[in-house]
């Protein structure tokens, strides 16, 4: 007998974009939108995973979901900041403001006088009281905005200040030299280096020292009517151990003069955390003599996509009054969800990266107890990690549940899709960053991609 061809059983289009049942979806969201869900639910047809009775509930439940392209997904990587997963996940305090804050509200406005006011001010008042050692503090679109802005400001040539018709005879006065050892120009991933962004700038980069030693008197040297700044750069994703030597921040601060001296410190610490000696964190970086600390928001920190510059409230304001500032600046929803991962109760990432071991292990076990032998689940001790460029030493004690390789691709594809990874070829699933209401999901997901549903 031949097999049925199953494409004969996907139902035409503009049948199912003539069901009852869809018409109120098609006012509300618009035809594009339901005939993308047709699309795919056909398409689930057609590769015989929905049977063709249920395409019509099948894209009513695709549209009763979150609209947009992007998909919520499981982390079970145990990269706690996995860039390509949008680096740290928000707290529900953080996404309760997100929601807040959508409608109109009062971002730049003052209700008690009714008019304008500063804008995110008590974003910035809690930024203020978390890093008392600051004296101001500015929120801008990510890291690479907040050295952008800080070189853009600090060292700029003449002729880019504005005094137009002043250029002839004063090469000299112009201050676009920015001082940076070269054991610091680092590339952040993806093609993202720090000199190329710098140079964007307009500023010229002095390079000193050598790859693995930088000593005072290489600044020293370089210093001169020119020099815009000096920057020193957390070299957040390498270490380079041995014959080493590099300048701190408080040699930097004693030998600049009245210089600014540019601290970027990548992760985003406010404050010292056992948890990561070797990190640097805003407020020692600022009591060692920093005029400027910058760092993301969405590293170490646990917030939004953001850029945080800390410092003397002098060059703050500079930074505030220049043009490129208003091009920089954040969103109102990125301010409510700054604040409340900052004042509000541990992040996400907080409690990702303090995981206890002996929990995962615990929650892995009773996975592998869920699932039937015969596939052949295992629980193994890993090490999960920061990622994000942050911490490139520090290891995260674990467990994971080890399956077979061939599920990393199957549990991708899920509802949720779960994204483990893959290592000695097998699949491994770290519930580091998976929330303990989670695991009954990933439980469902491992015995659907196992095809034992
Ligand atoms: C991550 C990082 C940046 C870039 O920050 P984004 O928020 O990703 O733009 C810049 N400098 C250092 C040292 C970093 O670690």
């Amino acid at each position: 007998m031949a097999v049925p061809d199953p494409r004969r059983a996907v139902p035409r289009t503009d049948v199912v974009l003539a069901d009852q049942r869809l018409q109120p979806a098609i006012t509300q969201l618009g035809t594009a939108r339901v005939k993308a869900a047709v699309r795919s639910a056909q398409e689930a047809v057609r590769r015989q995973e929905l049977p063709a009775g249920l395409v019509v509930d099948s894209v009513l439940a695709a549209l009763s979901s979150a609209p947009g392209s992007m998909r919520q997904v499981i982390n079970a990587t145990g990269i706690v900041l996995h860039t390509n997963l949008g680096r740290a996940p928000l707290s529900s305090a953080a996404i309760q403001a997100i929601g807040e804050v959508a409608a109109y509200v009062d971002v730049e406005y003052d209700l008690s006088t009714g008019r304008r006011a500063k804008r995110g001010r008590g974003t910035l008042a809690a930024l203020r009281s978390a890093v008392p050692a600051a004296e101001d503090v500015l929120v801008v679109n990510n890291g690479a905005a907040a050295l952008l802005l800080a070189v853009t400001t600090l060292a700029r040539g003449r002729s880019a200040a504005g005094r137009v018709g002043d250029s002839a005879g004063s090469a000299g006065s112009a201050q676009d030299e920015v001082i940076m050892s070269r054991g610091e120009l680092v590339e952040i991933g993806d093609g993202f280096r720090l000199p190329e962004l710098i140079s964007a700038a307009g500023a010229r980069i002095v390079e000193v020292g050598t790859t693995n030693r930088t000593n005072r008197a290489d600044y020293q040297r370089a210093l001169s009517e020119s020099t815009g700044c000096i920057v020193k750069v957390h070299p957040s994703n390498f270490r380079i151990e041995g014959f080493t030597a590099e300048v701190t921040v408080a040699e930097l601060a004693a030998l600049s003069g009245d210089v600014p001296v540019v601290v970027d410190i990548g992760s985003g610490l406010l404050v010292p955390d056992v948890l990561f000696p070797a990190e640097p964190d805003v407020t020692s970086t600022l009591i060692a003599g920093a005029d400027l600390v910058l760092c993301s928001g969405d590293k170490l920190l646990g917030g939004p996509q953001s850029g945080l510059l800390f410092g003397r409230a002098e060059l703050i304001e500079r930074l505030r009054r220049d043009p490129l500032a208003r091009a920089l600046r954040v969103d109102k929803l990125t301010l409510a969800a700054l604040e409340a991962s900052v004042s509000g109760p541990p992040t996400p990432t907080a409690r990702y990266l303090r995981a206890d071991p002996d929990t995962l292990r615990m929650r892995a076990t009773a996975l592998a107890g869920g699932l039937p032998s015969e596939l052949g689940a295992l629980v193994v001790e890993v090490s999960g990690a920061v990622g994000g460029g942050g911490a490139p030493g520090v290891e995260l004690p674990g467990w994971a549940l080890s399956l077979p390789a061939g599920y990393a691709e199957r549990l991708r594809a899920g509802r949720p899709p779960v994204v483990g990874r893959v290592e000695a070829g097998r699949c491994l699933l770290d519930l580091r960053c998976v929330d303990g209401e989670q695991d009954a999901l990933v439980l469902q997901a491992i015995l659907d991609a196992g095809g034992f549903a």
